[in-house]
Protein backbone atom coordinates (compact mmCIF):
# COMPACT_ATOMS: atom_id res chain seq x y z
CA UNK A 1 0.00 0.00 0.00
CA UNK A 2 1.03 3.58 -0.57
CA UNK A 3 0.46 6.34 1.41
CA UNK A 4 0.44 9.57 -0.05
CA UNK A 5 1.51 13.25 1.87
CA UNK A 6 0.29 16.54 -0.25
CA UNK A 7 1.68 19.31 0.04
CA UNK A 8 -0.84 21.88 1.71
CA UNK A 9 -2.51 24.65 -0.32
CA UNK A 10 -4.77 26.52 2.55
CA UNK A 11 -3.60 29.73 2.58
CA UNK A 12 -1.19 30.13 5.22
CA UNK A 13 -1.53 26.70 6.23
CA UNK A 14 2.09 25.63 7.21
CA UNK A 15 1.83 22.10 8.83
CA UNK A 16 2.47 19.04 6.93
CA UNK A 17 0.70 15.66 7.99
CA UNK A 18 3.28 13.51 7.88
CA UNK A 19 7.37 14.24 9.57
CA UNK A 20 10.32 11.67 8.67
CA UNK A 21 10.24 9.98 11.80
CA UNK A 22 6.72 8.55 11.14
CA UNK A 23 7.06 8.08 7.79
CA UNK A 24 10.25 5.88 8.81
CA UNK A 25 7.17 4.15 11.15
CA UNK A 26 5.02 2.93 8.36
CA UNK A 27 7.80 2.11 5.80
CA UNK A 28 8.73 -0.45 8.70
CA UNK A 29 5.27 -1.75 8.74
CA UNK A 30 5.54 -2.50 4.97
CA UNK A 31 3.95 0.72 2.85
CA UNK A 32 5.70 2.72 0.68
CA UNK A 33 5.54 6.90 1.65
CA UNK A 34 5.21 8.96 -1.30
CA UNK A 35 5.66 12.67 -0.96
CA UNK A 36 4.71 15.57 -2.75
CA UNK A 37 7.95 17.51 -3.23
CA UNK A 38 7.78 20.62 -0.63
CA UNK A 39 5.74 19.50 1.37
CA UNK A 40 7.28 19.58 4.83
CA UNK A 41 8.93 22.79 3.87
CA UNK A 42 7.41 25.55 5.47
CA UNK A 43 7.41 22.86 8.73
CA UNK A 44 11.20 22.60 8.90
CA UNK A 45 11.16 19.15 7.28
CA UNK A 46 12.52 19.33 3.86
CA UNK A 47 12.54 16.63 1.33
CA UNK A 48 15.89 15.19 2.30
CA UNK A 49 14.68 14.37 5.55
CA UNK A 50 11.71 12.40 4.00
CA UNK A 51 13.95 10.63 1.50
CA UNK A 52 16.15 9.43 3.95
CA UNK A 53 14.15 7.83 5.98
CA UNK A 54 13.40 6.05 2.94
CA UNK A 55 10.23 7.89 1.28
CA UNK A 56 9.82 8.85 -1.97
CA UNK A 57 9.66 12.45 -3.85
CA UNK A 58 6.30 12.75 -6.05
CA UNK A 59 6.89 13.09 -9.88
CA UNK A 60 6.01 16.44 -10.64
CA UNK A 61 3.41 16.49 -13.18
CA UNK A 62 2.67 19.08 -15.99
CA UNK A 63 0.32 21.32 -13.48
CA UNK A 64 3.27 21.78 -11.13
CA UNK A 65 1.10 19.38 -8.71
CA UNK A 66 2.65 15.78 -7.50
CA UNK A 67 0.20 13.15 -9.08
CA UNK A 68 1.83 10.37 -7.39
CA UNK A 69 1.54 11.75 -3.70
CA UNK A 70 -2.24 12.26 -4.17
CA UNK A 71 -2.91 9.18 -6.33
CA UNK A 72 -1.58 6.56 -3.30
CA UNK A 73 -4.22 4.57 -1.31
CA UNK A 74 -4.00 6.09 1.45
CA UNK A 75 -3.98 9.98 1.48
CA UNK A 76 -3.37 12.36 3.92
CA UNK A 77 -3.88 16.00 4.27
CA UNK A 78 -4.22 18.48 7.64
CA UNK A 79 -6.76 20.43 6.15
CA UNK A 80 -9.58 19.90 3.60
CA UNK A 81 -9.04 19.77 0.02
CA UNK A 82 -10.38 21.67 -2.41
CA UNK A 83 -12.77 20.81 -5.04
CA UNK A 84 -9.82 20.44 -7.52
CA UNK A 85 -7.90 18.42 -4.68
CA UNK A 86 -11.26 16.43 -4.59
CA UNK A 87 -11.04 16.29 -8.57
CA UNK A 88 -7.68 14.75 -8.56
CA UNK A 89 -8.49 12.13 -5.92
CA UNK A 90 -8.64 8.04 -7.57
CA UNK A 91 -12.33 7.02 -6.97
CA UNK A 92 -11.38 3.84 -3.80
CA UNK A 93 -8.63 6.52 -2.33
CA UNK A 94 -8.78 6.41 1.36
CA UNK A 95 -8.46 10.21 2.74
CA UNK A 96 -7.24 10.96 6.11
CA UNK A 97 -7.58 14.67 7.71
CA UNK A 98 -9.11 17.20 9.26
CA UNK A 99 -12.42 17.51 6.75
CA UNK A 100 -15.00 19.35 8.40
CA UNK A 101 -17.46 17.13 8.32
CA UNK A 102 -19.91 19.37 10.22
CA UNK A 103 -19.18 22.74 8.79
CA UNK A 104 -19.16 22.36 5.51
CA UNK A 105 -21.27 18.80 4.84
CA UNK A 106 -21.11 19.89 1.42
CA UNK A 107 -17.48 18.56 1.13
CA UNK A 108 -18.43 15.26 2.63
CA UNK A 109 -21.19 14.89 -0.41
CA UNK A 110 -18.24 16.22 -2.88
CA UNK A 111 -16.20 13.01 -1.52
CA UNK A 112 -18.72 10.66 -1.30
CA UNK A 113 -19.70 11.56 -5.14
CA UNK A 114 -16.54 10.84 -6.18
CA UNK A 115 -16.18 7.67 -4.39
CA UNK A 116 -13.39 8.75 -1.63
CA UNK A 117 -13.69 6.94 1.64
CA UNK A 118 -13.16 9.87 3.77
CA UNK A 119 -11.57 10.00 7.22
CA UNK A 120 -12.11 12.63 9.40
CA UNK A 121 -10.36 12.86 12.30
CA UNK A 122 -12.65 15.64 13.91
CA UNK A 123 -15.45 12.53 14.08
CA UNK A 124 -13.27 9.87 15.77
CA UNK A 125 -14.32 9.11 18.93
CA UNK A 126 -12.90 9.98 22.16
CA UNK A 127 -12.77 6.82 23.39
CA UNK A 128 -9.54 6.17 25.52
CA UNK A 129 -7.97 3.77 23.11
CA UNK A 130 -8.31 6.67 20.20
CA UNK A 131 -6.72 8.80 22.36
CA UNK A 132 -3.84 8.72 20.57
CA UNK A 133 -5.61 9.68 17.56
CA UNK A 134 -7.22 12.85 18.77
CA UNK A 135 -6.29 15.10 16.91
CA UNK A 136 -8.43 18.00 17.92
CA UNK A 137 -6.90 17.97 21.13
CA UNK A 138 -3.21 17.40 20.10
CA UNK A 139 -3.68 21.15 17.73
CA UNK A 140 -5.81 22.64 21.10
CA UNK A 141 -3.07 21.82 23.12
CA UNK A 142 -1.03 24.00 20.40
CA UNK A 143 -3.49 26.69 20.10
CA UNK A 144 -3.37 27.11 23.83
CA UNK A 145 -0.25 27.76 24.32
CA UNK A 146 0.15 30.01 20.82
CA UNK A 147 -2.97 31.95 22.16
CA UNK A 148 -1.16 32.75 25.78
CA UNK A 149 1.55 33.48 23.84
CA UNK A 150 -0.12 36.01 21.60
CA UNK A 151 -2.02 37.51 24.34
CA UNK A 152 1.36 38.25 25.79
CA UNK A 153 2.58 40.09 22.74
CA UNK A 154 -0.34 42.18 22.41
CA UNK A 155 -0.31 43.35 26.22
CA UNK A 156 1.45 46.30 26.91
CA UNK A 157 2.44 44.64 30.14
CA UNK A 158 4.53 42.53 31.90
CA UNK A 159 2.83 38.69 32.35
CA UNK A 160 5.44 38.60 35.55
CA UNK A 161 5.96 40.32 38.14
CA UNK A 162 9.31 42.50 38.18
CA UNK A 163 10.74 43.90 41.25
CA UNK A 164 13.57 46.17 39.42
CA UNK A 165 15.42 49.14 40.49
CA UNK A 166 13.28 51.39 38.60
CA UNK A 167 9.57 49.94 40.39
CA UNK A 168 7.63 46.76 40.72
CA UNK A 169 5.46 45.30 38.18
CA UNK A 170 2.57 43.41 39.27
CA UNK A 171 1.34 40.24 37.55
CA UNK A 172 -0.51 40.28 34.83
CA UNK A 173 -4.50 38.74 35.37
CA UNK A 174 -5.04 36.34 32.79
CA UNK A 175 -9.03 35.17 33.14
CA UNK A 176 -9.53 31.72 30.65
CA UNK A 177 -13.02 30.91 29.40
CA UNK A 178 -13.35 27.69 28.60
CA UNK A 179 -11.24 25.07 30.73
CA UNK A 180 -10.80 21.93 27.58
CA UNK A 181 -7.55 21.01 26.11
CA UNK A 182 -6.78 24.54 25.02
CA UNK A 183 -7.72 26.46 27.97
CA UNK A 184 -5.92 24.65 30.26
CA UNK A 185 -2.71 24.82 28.33
CA UNK A 186 -3.41 28.49 27.90
CA UNK A 187 -4.19 28.73 31.68
CA UNK A 188 -0.70 26.78 31.97
CA UNK A 189 1.47 28.80 29.67
CA UNK A 190 -0.16 32.53 31.18
CA UNK A 191 0.95 30.77 34.62
CA UNK A 192 4.85 29.49 33.32
CA UNK A 193 5.19 33.50 32.07
CA UNK A 194 4.14 34.62 35.02
CA UNK A 195 0.70 35.80 34.93
CA UNK A 196 -2.11 35.58 37.60
CA UNK A 197 -4.50 33.05 35.79
CA UNK A 198 -7.98 32.10 36.27
CA UNK A 199 -10.15 29.41 34.98
CA UNK A 200 -13.68 29.42 33.71
CA UNK A 201 -16.01 26.61 32.15
CA UNK A 202 -19.51 25.06 33.04
CA UNK A 203 -17.99 21.87 33.70
CA UNK A 204 -17.38 21.87 37.21
CA UNK A 205 -15.31 18.81 36.78
CA UNK A 206 -12.56 20.72 35.37
CA UNK A 207 -12.42 23.08 38.42
CA UNK A 208 -9.34 20.24 39.85
CA UNK A 209 -7.38 20.42 36.78
CA UNK A 210 -7.26 24.26 36.54
CA UNK A 211 -6.32 24.52 40.24
CA UNK A 212 -3.75 21.43 39.12
CA UNK A 213 -1.98 23.37 36.76
CA UNK A 214 -1.69 26.79 39.50
CA UNK A 215 -4.49 28.56 38.33
CA UNK A 216 -7.73 29.97 40.15
CA UNK A 217 -11.26 28.58 39.42
CA UNK A 218 -13.95 30.87 39.22
CA UNK A 219 -17.73 29.74 40.35
CA UNK A 220 -20.30 31.32 38.47
CA UNK A 221 -22.72 28.47 39.81
CA UNK A 222 -24.07 27.43 35.69
CA UNK A 223 -23.47 24.07 35.18
CA UNK A 224 -24.52 22.63 31.89
CA UNK A 225 -23.05 18.99 30.99
CA UNK A 226 -24.73 17.10 27.67
CA UNK A 227 -24.03 14.08 26.26
CA UNK A 228 -20.87 12.29 26.65
CA UNK A 229 -19.99 15.08 29.85
CA UNK A 230 -18.96 17.57 27.20
CA UNK A 231 -20.69 21.24 27.58
CA UNK A 232 -24.47 21.74 26.56
CA UNK A 233 -25.91 24.75 25.57
CA UNK A 234 -27.19 27.08 27.33
CA UNK A 235 -30.97 27.81 27.83
CA UNK A 236 -31.65 31.73 27.33
CA UNK A 237 -31.88 32.10 30.76
CA UNK A 238 -28.61 30.65 31.83
CA UNK A 239 -27.29 32.41 29.40
CA UNK A 240 -28.59 35.37 30.38
CA UNK A 241 -27.01 34.72 33.79
CA UNK A 242 -23.59 33.81 32.21
CA UNK A 243 -23.36 36.89 30.47
CA UNK A 244 -24.28 39.50 33.12
CA UNK A 245 -22.03 37.41 35.42
CA UNK A 246 -19.19 37.00 33.39
CA UNK A 247 -19.61 40.65 32.40
CA UNK A 248 -19.03 41.61 35.88
CA UNK A 249 -15.97 38.92 36.20
CA UNK A 250 -14.23 40.03 32.95
CA UNK A 251 -13.89 43.94 33.99
CA UNK A 252 -11.15 42.68 36.58
CA UNK A 253 -8.38 41.03 34.36
CA UNK A 254 -5.76 42.66 32.02
CA UNK A 255 -6.15 39.62 29.52
CA UNK A 256 -9.03 37.25 28.80
CA UNK A 257 -8.85 34.21 26.07
CA UNK A 258 -12.18 32.65 25.22
CA UNK A 259 -11.61 29.01 23.63
CA UNK A 260 -15.15 27.87 24.55
CA UNK A 261 -16.62 25.62 21.62
CA UNK A 262 -19.95 23.31 21.56
CA UNK A 263 -19.19 20.74 19.00
CA UNK A 264 -21.14 21.65 15.47
CA UNK A 265 -22.56 24.79 16.80
CA UNK A 266 -21.96 28.29 16.52
CA UNK A 267 -19.55 29.23 19.66
CA UNK A 268 -21.40 31.07 22.79
CA UNK A 269 -20.89 34.40 23.31
CA UNK A 270 -18.93 34.57 26.39
CA UNK A 271 -17.85 38.61 26.59
CA UNK A 272 -20.63 40.82 25.39
CA UNK A 273 -20.25 44.42 23.75
CA UNK A 274 -20.93 45.70 26.75
CA UNK A 275 -18.38 43.53 28.82
CA UNK A 276 -15.97 44.81 26.77
CA UNK A 277 -16.57 48.33 27.46
CA UNK A 278 -16.21 47.60 30.63
CA UNK A 279 -12.62 46.30 30.65
CA UNK A 280 -9.57 48.87 31.45
CA UNK A 281 -8.12 50.34 28.46
CA UNK A 282 -4.93 48.65 26.88
CA UNK A 283 -6.63 45.05 28.20
CA UNK A 284 -6.29 42.11 25.33
CA UNK A 285 -9.08 39.94 24.17
CA UNK A 286 -7.98 36.69 22.87
CA UNK A 287 -10.67 34.72 21.15
CA UNK A 288 -10.64 30.94 19.68
CA UNK A 289 -13.26 30.67 18.49
CA UNK A 290 -13.26 33.18 15.68
CA UNK A 291 -13.98 30.43 12.97
CA UNK A 292 -17.36 29.58 14.70
CA UNK A 293 -18.60 32.77 15.02
CA UNK A 294 -16.24 33.94 18.34
CA UNK A 295 -17.08 33.89 22.03
CA UNK A 296 -16.70 37.67 21.94
CA UNK A 297 -19.74 39.70 20.54
CA UNK A 298 -16.80 42.09 18.77
CA UNK A 299 -14.96 39.55 17.66
CA UNK A 300 -13.62 39.72 13.49
CA UNK A 301 -12.45 36.63 12.87
CA UNK A 302 -9.48 36.77 11.32
CA UNK A 303 -8.70 40.14 12.67
CA UNK A 304 -7.04 42.34 15.56
CA UNK A 305 -9.50 45.29 16.35
CA UNK A 306 -9.21 48.07 18.97
CA UNK A 307 -12.59 48.76 20.61
CA UNK A 308 -11.53 51.76 22.78
CA UNK A 309 -8.42 50.56 23.37
CA UNK A 310 -9.12 46.94 24.20
CA UNK A 311 -7.19 45.00 21.62
CA UNK A 312 -9.64 42.09 20.34
CA UNK A 313 -7.94 39.72 18.43
CA UNK A 314 -9.01 36.51 16.61
CA UNK A 315 -6.19 34.03 14.98
CA UNK A 316 -8.28 31.09 13.31
CA UNK A 317 -5.31 28.84 12.60
CA UNK A 318 -2.71 28.90 16.09
CA UNK A 319 -0.96 25.63 15.16
CA UNK A 320 0.18 26.66 11.70
CA UNK A 321 2.18 28.94 13.46
CA UNK A 322 3.96 26.38 14.82
CA UNK A 323 4.05 24.20 12.49
CA UNK A 324 7.39 21.61 13.29
CA UNK A 325 5.90 20.30 16.28
CA UNK A 326 2.22 21.26 15.60
CA UNK A 327 2.70 18.40 12.64
CA UNK A 328 4.75 16.03 14.43
CA UNK A 329 1.66 15.63 17.01
CA UNK A 330 -0.78 14.91 13.87
CA UNK A 331 1.41 12.88 11.82
CA UNK A 332 1.76 10.98 15.62
CA UNK A 333 -2.15 10.91 15.24
CA UNK A 334 -2.49 9.77 12.29
CA UNK A 335 0.16 7.14 11.85
CA UNK A 336 -2.29 5.41 14.63
CA UNK A 337 -4.99 5.20 12.76
CA UNK A 338 -3.26 4.08 9.67
CA UNK A 339 -1.95 1.33 11.90
CA UNK A 340 -5.42 0.15 13.39
CA UNK A 341 -6.51 0.42 8.99
CA UNK A 342 -3.23 -2.02 7.99
CA UNK A 343 -2.02 -5.31 9.11
CA UNK A 344 1.53 -6.51 9.84
CA UNK A 345 2.48 -7.26 6.13
CA UNK A 346 1.26 -3.48 5.20
CA UNK A 347 -2.15 -4.40 3.60
CA UNK A 348 -5.85 -2.94 4.41
CA UNK A 349 -7.49 -4.82 6.88
CA UNK A 350 -10.11 -2.36 7.81
CA UNK A 351 -12.73 -3.45 9.96
CA UNK A 352 -16.15 -1.13 9.61
CA UNK A 353 -17.57 -2.24 12.67
CA UNK A 354 -15.04 -0.48 14.54
CA UNK A 355 -16.54 2.15 16.36
CA UNK A 356 -13.33 4.35 15.99
CA UNK A 357 -13.37 3.17 11.83
CA UNK A 358 -17.14 3.64 12.04
CA UNK A 359 -17.44 6.96 13.74
CA UNK A 360 -14.43 8.19 11.50
CA UNK A 361 -15.94 7.61 8.30
CA UNK A 362 -17.70 10.47 7.13
CA UNK A 363 -17.84 9.78 2.89
CA UNK A 364 -17.76 6.09 1.25
CA UNK A 365 -17.44 2.51 2.68
CA UNK A 366 -14.73 0.99 4.42
CA UNK A 367 -16.33 -2.25 3.22
CA UNK A 368 -15.25 -1.21 -0.26
CA UNK A 369 -11.61 -0.40 0.82
CA UNK A 370 -11.51 -3.80 2.65
P1 LIG B 1 -14.01 22.02 23.20
O1 LIG B 1 -12.91 22.58 22.39
O2 LIG B 1 -15.17 21.42 22.49
O3 LIG B 1 -14.56 23.13 24.22
C1 LIG B 1 -13.67 23.86 25.03
C2 LIG B 1 -14.24 24.06 26.42
O4 LIG B 1 -15.27 25.03 26.37
C3 LIG B 1 -14.82 22.82 27.06
O5 LIG B 1 -14.15 22.58 28.27
C4 LIG B 1 -16.28 23.19 27.30
O6 LIG B 1 -16.79 22.65 28.49
C5 LIG B 1 -16.22 24.71 27.37
N1 LIG B 1 -17.50 25.38 27.08
C6 LIG B 1 -18.41 25.11 26.13
N2 LIG B 1 -19.46 25.95 26.21
C7 LIG B 1 -19.20 26.80 27.24
C8 LIG B 1 -19.90 27.90 27.81
N3 LIG B 1 -21.07 28.30 27.36
N4 LIG B 1 -19.32 28.52 28.87
C9 LIG B 1 -18.12 28.13 29.34
N5 LIG B 1 -17.42 27.10 28.85
C10 LIG B 1 -17.94 26.43 27.81
O7 LIG B 1 -13.47 20.93 24.21
P2 LIG B 1 -12.16 20.05 24.17
O8 LIG B 1 -11.04 20.77 24.78
O9 LIG B 1 -11.96 19.51 22.80
O10 LIG B 1 -12.59 18.83 25.10
C11 LIG B 1 -13.37 19.02 26.22
C12 LIG B 1 -13.09 17.93 27.23
O11 LIG B 1 -13.31 16.64 26.66
C13 LIG B 1 -11.67 17.86 27.71
O12 LIG B 1 -11.36 18.76 28.68
C14 LIG B 1 -11.60 16.43 28.22
O13 LIG B 1 -12.05 16.35 29.53
C15 LIG B 1 -12.52 15.72 27.31
N6 LIG B 1 -11.73 14.93 26.37
C16 LIG B 1 -11.74 13.58 26.49
C17 LIG B 1 -10.97 12.80 25.64
C18 LIG B 1 -10.94 11.31 25.75
O14 LIG B 1 -11.50 10.76 26.66
N7 LIG B 1 -10.30 10.64 24.79
C19 LIG B 1 -10.20 13.40 24.66
C20 LIG B 1 -10.21 14.79 24.56
C21 LIG B 1 -10.99 15.53 25.42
Amino acid sequence: LTVGVVAETAPGERRVALVPKLAARLIGRGLRVVVEPGAGRKAGLPDELFTAVGAELGAESSCGDAADSRRSDIVLTVTPPSEEDIARLPAGTVLIGFLDPLGDPARVEALERAGITALAVESIPRVSRAQAMDALSSQANVSGYRAALLAAQLSPRFFPMLTTAAGTVPPATVLVLGAGVAGLQALATAKRLGARATGYDVRPEVAEQVRSVGAQWLDLGIEAIGDGGYARELTDDERAQQQRRLTEAIAGFDVVITTALVPGRTAPTLVTAEAVRGMRPASVVVDLAGATGGNCELTEPGENVDVGGVTISSPLNLPAGMPLHASELYARNLVELIELLVDSEGRFAIDPADEIVAGACVAGLPEEVA
